[in-house]
């Protein structure tokens, strides 16, 4: 939906306040440009902390800390790294020097076969078949094949719309691409990336995918992982940050209506009953969380898009184990349940410490987010003990599930269209979050866009 307009400029208050909405990657990243800019900022979030699909706690039994699901970045996340330096916790990032991924496969029962993707330096797209001719799970002729890819990323020139209407599936068919392959690293990175099967996703966000992170510098396909808990990576840096400059971050703020006059948004009703006046407002909410926000069916009906959408879970399963069970930091598991096992240890920088705390992760959890954890957990430790040999003579003696039921904007075909810019039809109403028209998949490079473009049109609309 397009529902942009050539807005005249706002007429100023003298220090006109900017309503943030939501406190996760995009509203941070808002609120951290418009502070430095030298704006009034109030962000209001619903929970007594911040960080959204994006945060962490402390395990009760162990002290670790979990996320509330592995998050991996890219080297190609320009805008989130910018942001991370600007609020000074660039340095809590491990960053790959040479682009690789581990898989492994059972090959037979018991044997378990170690393939690496490691990206050698050389242009693209030779740089993804250099990265291909390490994978032992692969054949030459696959190999050869996935340049085919390469090149059909390439002649799009930016023009991906005529794959909205495909699946991943079809399109990696259509350039004659093996099941084989398509099972052991193409249907991997699509899960990972778009959080969908490939027989559902939509191609035009899995090209884009490929040409950000494998059409472009080595650095943008390095891996890129935090070494801190998500929460310690950013929120309470961006709040202070923020503080710093007059700007204020109120949590347990839940906001029950955003309140509109004519063609403007004039603040918003928190559920408390306080009401709040602004003189523009971001929205860094949900989809399922602003069409809540909404106050009545006329305003709605310039939203319909929201009914458009679907959201995609992810379940995460902690286990502890007294004995290492792998020194990967992280690896793929092939024809499994589990896509990821990230080892926290390692992660953290602390990998010689015992238990070995592992994060595995399902995407497209559609079915697994509805299973009973004690069937999860069986499942993710029998997949452990399957994939590294170690685990077969223990048990993990803690646990932990945590299920996110909306963990992205589900990627099927035609969604692409539905996304809507950050501009709407009410003058000083924008919208930002990873769900907006960013022309990425739901990740947190796409919040961060959304935020920090939402803070540049209102920069322009109030003058900077
Ligand atoms: C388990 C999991 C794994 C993921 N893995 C990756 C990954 O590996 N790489 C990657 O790039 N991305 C990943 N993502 C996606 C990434 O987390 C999101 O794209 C990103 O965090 C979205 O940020 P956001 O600011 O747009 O939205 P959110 O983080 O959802 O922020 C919205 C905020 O609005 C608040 N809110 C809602 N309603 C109200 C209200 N009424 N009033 C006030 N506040 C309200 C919410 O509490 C929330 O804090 C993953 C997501 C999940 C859940």
């Amino acid at each position: 939906m397009s529902s942009e307009t050539n807005n005249p400029p706002l007429p100023l208050s003298p220090c006109p306040l900017v309503l943030i909405l939501g406190g996760g990657f995009a509203g941070l990243a808002a609120a951290v440009d418009l502070a430095k800019a030298g704006k009034r900022v109030l962000l209001l979030e619903r929970r007594s902390f911040l960080g959204g699909r994006a945060y962490s706690f402390t395990d009760k039994i162990t002290g670790d800390t979990i996320d509330n699901g592995q998050h991996l970045m890219m080297g190609c996340y320009h805008r989130t790294l910018r942001f991370l330096e600007k609020i000074g916790s660039l340095g809590n990032l491990k960053f790959q020097p040479n682009p690789q991924v581990d898989f492994l496969h059972e090959e037979a029962i018991g044997s378990v076969t170690h393939a690496r993707f490691k990206c050698p330096p050389l242009p693209a797209p030779l740089h993804l078949l250099g990265g291909l001719a390490g994978l032992k799970t692969i054949g030459w002729g696959d190999r050869l094949r996935a340049l085919r890819v390469g090149l059909a990323v390439r002649t799009l020139n930016g023009n991906r719309e005529r794959l909205a209407d495909v699946t991943v599936r079809q399109w990696l068919d259509s350039l004659g691409q093996s099941d084989r392959i398509q099972r052991r690293f193409w249907n991997v990175m699509a899960l990972a990336t778009l959080n969908e099967e490939p027989e559902i996703a939509s191609a035009d966000m899995f090209a884009r995918v490929i040409e950000l992170g494998f059409m472009r510098t080595k650095r943008d396909s390095a891996m890129v992982i935090s070494r801190v808990g998500l929460s310690d990576l950013y929120t309470r840096q961006a709040e202070k940050f923020v503080e710093a400059r007059g700007g204020e971050v109120r949590l347990n703020a839940d906001v029950a209506r955003i309140e509109f006059e004519n063609r403007r948004a004039v603040g918003v009703t928190l559920r408390s009953g306080e009401r709040i006046e602004a003189d523009a407002v971001i929205s860094a909410l949900p989809y399922y969380a602003l069409k809540r926000t909404l106050p009545d069916e006329t305003v709605a009906a310039h939203f319909s898009h929201l009914d458009r959408f679907k959201s995609a879970p992810i379940v995460s399963i902690n286990l502890w184990y007294d004995e290492p069970v792998t020194d990967l930091e992280f690896s793929g598991l092939l024809d499994s349940p589990i896509e990821w096992v990230f080892n926290k240890n390692a992660i953290t920088g602390d990998a010689g410490k015992r238990p070995q705390h592992l994060a595995l992760v399902i995407s497209g959890a559609h079915d697994a987010a509805s299973k009973p954890k004690e069937e999860l957990i069986a499942m993710a430790d029998g997949e452990v003990k399957r994939f590294f040999p170690a685990a077969r003579k223990q048990n993990p003696f803690h646990a932990f599930v945590v299920r996110e039921h909306d963990a992205t904007l589900s990627h099927t075909v035609g969604t692409a269209r539905s996304r809507p810019g950050h501009r709407t039809r009410f003058d000083n109403f924008f919208l930002a979050g990873d769900w907006t028209d960013t022309g990425l998949p739901a990740t947190i490079e796409g919040a961060v866009q959304s935020g920090q473009d939402c803070a540049r049109i209102v920069l322009e609309r109030f003058g900077t």
